[in-house]
């Protein structure tokens, strides 16, 4: 494993030939994979420095450059199965599973760039990705099922037969950390094979403010009563199209009851002995280390 100056050097030279904008930067996607520069990220993710609500996770000397490891412009590639310009004028281009990567370019998982970048610069890519998600799965038009066709003047679907018009679609999703007293309640996912605990998550479903998604995901994944206090902030999650919300929240009555299903354990924690935590930056990872935070700067004043 080498250092990050190492890989600093590895791709220092990507600079030159590198776009100078986002106008000209070209995003490529093999299903949940993205195409970066052979070794730009070995070395990383860096030591974990401890982050605050708002920060990026971490910033070192050299994330303009491994930033410009996302870029593909650069990379021989052949004709992509698919491709769209987005908002920001990047382009996004997708290709088959059965697409080498050029020599010098490796295909990684988009998720493990996330880990290994600031937020500001795995966004340019993550939005990029979530177009290209969402091309992949509105090829047919959803209400007659005839091949759909593109609205030449806006980034959407138009079916040639019926007329239907559909737009590029999100997910929204809401994050809980949920307080009692100096501790957080966090949550170990049945399906989550990486041991992390996290904050409850849960999609917002019709009908729902934010606010009642919160108490009502709460109450059927771990059984208590709880009320919203407050916004934390949002993240796009393109896996495939989430857009993460997160809130505070504070238990208001009822005893921990994991529903068995969803979630296989629960309990409350403190900053000092918690167990492993999501990723860095995930939403859920800031609003964690936040709500720690919070829970010594209280401590303190006391
Ligand atoms: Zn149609």
């Amino acid at each position: 494993m080498s250092e990050p100056n190492d890989t600093m050097d590895t791709v220092a030279s990507a600079i030159a030939e590198a776009s100078p904008s986002e106008t000209t930067r070209r995003f490529a996607f093999r299903g949940t994979e993205a195409l970066v520069r052979a070794s730009a990220f070995d070395g990383y993710p860096a030591p974990d420095r401890g982050t605050m609500a708002g920060a990026s996770p971490w910033e070192a000397p050299g994330d303009e450059l491994l930033a410009v490891a996302l870029d593909s412009s650069a990379a021989p590639l052949p004709e992509p199965g698919d491709s769209l310009t987005v908002p920001g004028g990047a382009l996004a281009a997708s290709y088959p599973a059965e697409t080498d990567a050029p020599d010098g370019w490796e295909w990684k998982p988009f998720r493990s760039l996330i880990n290994a970048l600031p937020e500001p610069l795995w966004l340019p890519a993550a939005r990029a990705m979530a177009y290209a998600n969402w091309r992949a799965s509105s090829r047919f038009c959803g209400r007659c099922g005839s091949p759909n066709g593109d609205k030449p003047d806006e980034i959407a679907r138009l079916c040639p037969v019926c007329g239907a018009l559909s737009f590029p679609r999100l997910s929204p999703a809401v994050l809980a950390a949920v307080h009692k007293d100096d501790r957080l309640l966090l949550a170990r996912n049945a399906l989550n094979r990486t041991g992390a605990w996290s904050i409850l998550a849960g999609f917002v479903e019709p009908g729902e403010s934010f606010e009642s998604c919160v108490g009502r995901e709460v109450m059927e994944e771990v059984g208590i009563v709880v009320r919203t206090t407050g916004y934390r902030g949002s993240q796009p999650w393109p896996f495939p199209d989430q857009l993460m919300v997160g809130f505070t929240a504070e238990w208001v009555s009822g005893e921990l009851a994991p529903d068995g299903v969803e979630i296989a354990e629960a309990g409350w924690f403190g900053p000092d002995d918690h167990p492993p935590l999501p990723m860095r930056g995930s939403l859920s990872r800031r609003l964690i280390e936040a709500a720690f935070e919070d829970i010594r700067s209280a401590g303190t004043r006391r």
